[in-house]
């Protein structure tokens, strides 16, 4: 594997295609494992986990349900923190276990602010599955429960990971050349 450039900046090969498809493997037979007989209900969070959660639902042997999201941001009214809000949920979550793909946890704000809403719909169950997680730069309490791999805190692109728009089509995962 070569360097890329996207944009203006270039990415060196981080993990490639083969070790991404033999990592989603063994969590989609934990996954199996966990929730046989459950049905649980997969939410992907757009744009970022759709290879994930593609890759993953595919390995997946038991009977289970797939929906996706968007996280949109909006400033709340009184105060200046951002308020996380989900568009397209439209299944009732009361009663389901619920497991939530992402691509990366990075301060994992994004998550917790979703966590609050996705509580609130009364699920019998919430877990997360992150393809990365970065815990060096962690800020908010989430722990996720199926990870494909923990990356140092620098910038990777590819497997449904972007900068600025470009690299979510690479099979492959980069990371930002110093
Ligand atoms: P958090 O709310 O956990 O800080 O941020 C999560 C979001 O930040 C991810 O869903 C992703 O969109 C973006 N992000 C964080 N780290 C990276 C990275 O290394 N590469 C890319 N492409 N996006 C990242
Ligand atoms: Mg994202």
């Amino acid at each position: 594997m070569q360097t890329i450039q996207l944009h203006d900046k270039h990415f060196a090969p981080y993990i490639d295609a083969t070790t991404i498809e033999a990592r989603i493997i063994a969590l989609a037979q934990q996954i199996d494992l966990d929730y046989a007989q459950e049905r649980p209900l997969f939410i992907g969070i757009l744009n970022g986990s759709f290879l994930f959660a593609a890759d993953l639902f595919r390995h997946l042997k038991i009977e289970a349900e797939i929906s996706f999201i968007k996280l949109a941001s909006y400033k709340g009214t009184s105060s200046t923190c951002n308020v996380i809000t989900a568009i397209g949920l439209e299944e009732d979550l009361s009663n389901r276990h619920v497991v939530i793909i992402e691509d990366i946890i990075d301060t994992g704000k994004t998550l917790h602010s979703f966590m609050q809403e996705l509580k609130n719909r009364s699920p019998k169950s919430i877990k997360i599955a992150s393809f990365l997680t970065k815990p060096s730069a962690l800020q908010y309490p989430i722990v996720a429960d199926y990870i494909g791999f923990e990356i140092p805190n620098k910038f990777v692109v590819g497997y449904g990971l972007d900068y600025d728009g470009l690299g979510r089509n690479i099979p492959a995962l980069y990371q930002l050349s110093e």
